[in-house]
């Protein structure tokens, strides 16, 4: 009988789901960071839509059930893995009593106790928290506070920052201005603010020989010298503690932090820090300040606030600054920045299960048994021909492909070397996504040593594809 013969039932081609959802959405999204002609092609040529429907620790499984190890914690944000249960357990409970409330003359427990308890980990000397939904809004926030503050004290002539070469803060025009990576910056320099750019401390650029330490320290002399001209007009100079993330993983020393604490001081402008990247543990610490031991006048926290589960971030500041602002409400002092979700409570409570995580569990321990190991399976790399260097702090490790190694040559962008690592990647169950020729890694903490080899071994074989 043919309902029973189940030979003919196997026969059935699969039903390809990935290329259903795919199509559906190619049809109607446009997605952030792509050239969505990227994902026209079917042929080799062609990037894949790949459709998720499912999250489990360090793990993304796809509609037709392939699985990815997510080496870069889907853009930076997860922290203990997808859909971990005891934060999922906090939102599903926030639900059931308040999704959101207006966040001006209203406030709720979750807010209140995530202030609390950033204020009590952060820095010391940090004070006040401001809270908005995103990271690029967190710059806009302290970019704007700095510049009120200043005028607010009787001083228009402040209304520059400083910001370092090879920094990100974010796209929107605000964050966008103090951003020096061209592909997201170039096109729309006609619009933005005009800062001044100074040579960040980056140790991809030192000496051969000089000290990590030595490199970082000498880059101060240049922040000195445009704090010595220019301090009359900055508010502010921003920097990313000890990683710059977006525009190549480079990596430099503690001491530059210290020293530019320092100069702030001496010259009187206000030091933002954006760990949007690095808080919450990245760099070793639970925020790279610490390594410095410096407080910032401004601290930009969010991705890994959540636990990468919502959106969120966060703006903490200090008593002086604030008091600044706090006067009559017509001498026209207040911070009237605003946003719809501005301190959301569901994602407030995906927050505080992330920090209940940290308090509970030996995190920053078991990272750095982590951290080793990785450094451990990438130091042979460091030997390849087409590898500058393999540089790391704390759980994030990069490596640096270039044509030739001495003297160092890039391979030309438009070669797009990194996308054939990207591809390599998944046609292997591994999400890596390079910055250009930049491979990195900034896994989820829950990843485990067996699973670290199996993203550094399939990354080795992706390097030697693309540098063929
Ligand atoms: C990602 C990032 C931002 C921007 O955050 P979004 O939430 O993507 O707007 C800002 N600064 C740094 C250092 C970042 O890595």
């Amino acid at each position: 009988m043919a309902c029973t013969d189940h030979s003919k039932m196997t026969a059935l081609p699969p039903t390809d789901f990935n290329a259903t959802l795919s199509a559906r959405d190619l049809a109607a999204i446009w997605h952030p960071c792509t050239q969505m002609r990227d994902h026209a092609a079917a042929d080799g040529a062609g990037v894949p839509m790949i459709p998720i429907v499912r999250g489990e620790g360090a793990w993304l499984i796809d509609a037709n059930g392939k699985r990815y190890l997510d080496a870069i914690s889907s853009w930076w944000t997860n922290l203990f893995g997808h859909a971990n249960p005891r934060i999922a357990a906090a939102v599903k409970d926030q639900l059931g009593h308040l999704e959101h409330v207006i966040f001006a003359g209203f406030t709720h427990e979750p807010a209140i106790q995530l202030a609390e308890e950033l204020l009590r980990i952060a820095p010391p000397g940090l004070a006040r928290v401001f809270y908005a939904d995103n990271g690029s809004s967190a710059v806009e926030v302290a970019l704007k506070m700095s510049f009120h503050y200043w005028r607010n004290l009787g001083s228009p002539g402040k209304t520059r920052f400083i910001a370092l070469t090879g920094s990100y803060h974010g796209e929107t025009l605000g964050a966008l201005s103090v951003t020096d990576v061209p592909l997201y910056r170039a096109t729309y320099a006609p619009l933005l603010l005009d800062p001044i750019f100074i040579a960040a401390p980056d140790c991809y650029e030192r000496e051969s020989g000089e000290s990590w330490q030595t490199h970082s320290l000498r880059k101060l002399a240049d922040m000195r010298a445009a704090l010595e001209r220019h301090a009359a007009n900055v508010c502010a100079v921003i920097v990313e503690p000890l990683v710059q993330c977006a525009g190549g993983m480079r990596m430099y020393h503690p001491a530059y932090l210290t020293g530019l604490r320092a100069l702030c001081d001496e010259f009187g402008v206000h030091l933002i820090a954006d760990e949007i990247a690095v808080g919450f543990g990245r760099t070793g610490t639970l925020f790279a300040c610490e390594q410095a031991a410096i407080t910032p006048d401004f601290l930009c926290l969010s991705k890994g606030l959540t636990g990468g589960f919502m959106p969120l971030s966060a703006v903490l500041t200090t008593t002086s600054v604030y008091d600044v602002f706090y006067a009559e409400y017509t001498s026209g002092k207040a911070f009237l920045h605003s946003h719809s979700y501005t301190g959301n409570p569901l994602a407030c409570r995906a927050a505080l299960a992330t920090l209940a995580i940290f308090r509970d569990e030996p995190v920053l321990e078991r990272n750095r048994v982590l951290a080793t190991r990785l450094a451990e399976r990438l130091a042979p790399l460091a030997d390849h021909p087409n590898v500058a260097e393999v540089r790391q702090t704390g759980m994030i490790a990069a490596v640096e492909l270039v044509r030739d190694k001495f003297p160092r040559a890039e391979f030309p962008a438009a070669e797009r070397r990194g996308l054939r690592v990207y591809r390599h990647g998944l046609d292997h169950g591994v999400l890596l996504r390079p910055l250009g020729n930049v491979v990195y890694f900034m896994p989820p903490y829950v990843i485990t040593p067996e699973e670290i080899e199996r993203m550094v071994d399939v990354a080795m074989a992706g390097i030697e594809s693309a540098v063929a």
